[in-house]
C-alpha cells in the first residue's frame, strides 16, 4: 500500500487522518509459518519542514499460526501502536530508518515489522489447550474411533505394545 503524503508536504506542521490497508507476506517464525490478514493502519502523519515524514497511530491484524502445543489452527489478534519518520531521499537500505522517494510512503516494511513486533509469545488454539494429552480425554474417546484415537495418539502403539508386554509377563 501506498500513502500519498503530497498534502501533507505542502503544509508542514498539519496533521493530516489516514487508515490504510496493507498486506503482508508470510514469515516463518521459529521454524513454522505464520500468516497475516491484511493489516489495518490508522493514525496520523505530519510533515516537517525538511521533508520528512511522521507517521504515527495503531496496527491491527490476525495472525495465523498453528497451536503450540497441539498443532491445530490458531489465531491471535495483533495490535500495536507504531511511530516512525520516513526520510525524503533516505537509504532504503538503512534497517533503521524509513525512506521514500517522491511523495508516496511505502508502508510495507513498517507494517512488516510492526506485525512481527507485536506477535504472540507462542499460538494456542485455545486459552486452555492441553495439547495432545487432550486426547485421552474420556468424552473424546467415545467421539473418535479406535484409528482415529490412534493417529491422534502417537504413543498408543507404544502404549499398547507395553500392554502385550505386561499381560505375557503375567502369564
Ligand atoms: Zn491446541
Amino acid at each position: 500500500m501506498k500513502l500519498d503524503v503530497l498534502q501533507a508536504l505542502r503544509n508542514p506542521g498539519t496533521e493530516y487522518a489516514f487508515s490504510v490497508e496493507q498486506t503482508i507476506a508470510p514469515q516463518d517464525v521459529g521454524g513454522s509459518e505464520v500468516v497475516f490478514d491484511p493489516v489495518t493502519l490508522s493514525g496520523k502523519l505530519t510533515a516537517a519542514e525538511d521533508g520528512s515524514v511522521t507517521v504515527e497511530g495503531k496496527l491491527t491484524t490476525v495472525a495465523h499460526a498453528q497451536c503450540a502445543n497441539c498443532l491445530a489452527p490458531a489465531a491471535s489478534s495483533v495490535e500495536g501502536d507504531f511511530r516512525e519518520t520516513f526520510i525524503h531521499g533516505g537509504d532504503p537500505e538503512d534497517d533503521e530508518s524509513f525512506a521514500y522517494e517522491g511523495s508516496v510512503l511505502e508502508l510495507e516494511k513498517l507494517t512488516l515489522s510492526y506485525a512481527m513486533l507485536n506477535l504472540p509469545m507462542r499460538f494456542l488454539c485455545k486459552e486452555d489447550c492441553e495439547g495432545l494429552m487432550q486426547y485421552a480425554g474420556a468424552d473424546v474417546k467415545t467421539t473418535l474411533c479406535q484409528d482415529e484415537l490412534n493417529v491422534q495418539r502417537p504413543f498408543a502403539a507404544l502404549q499398547q505394545l507395553l500392554a502385550e508386554k505386561s499381560a505375557n509377563e503375567n502369564n
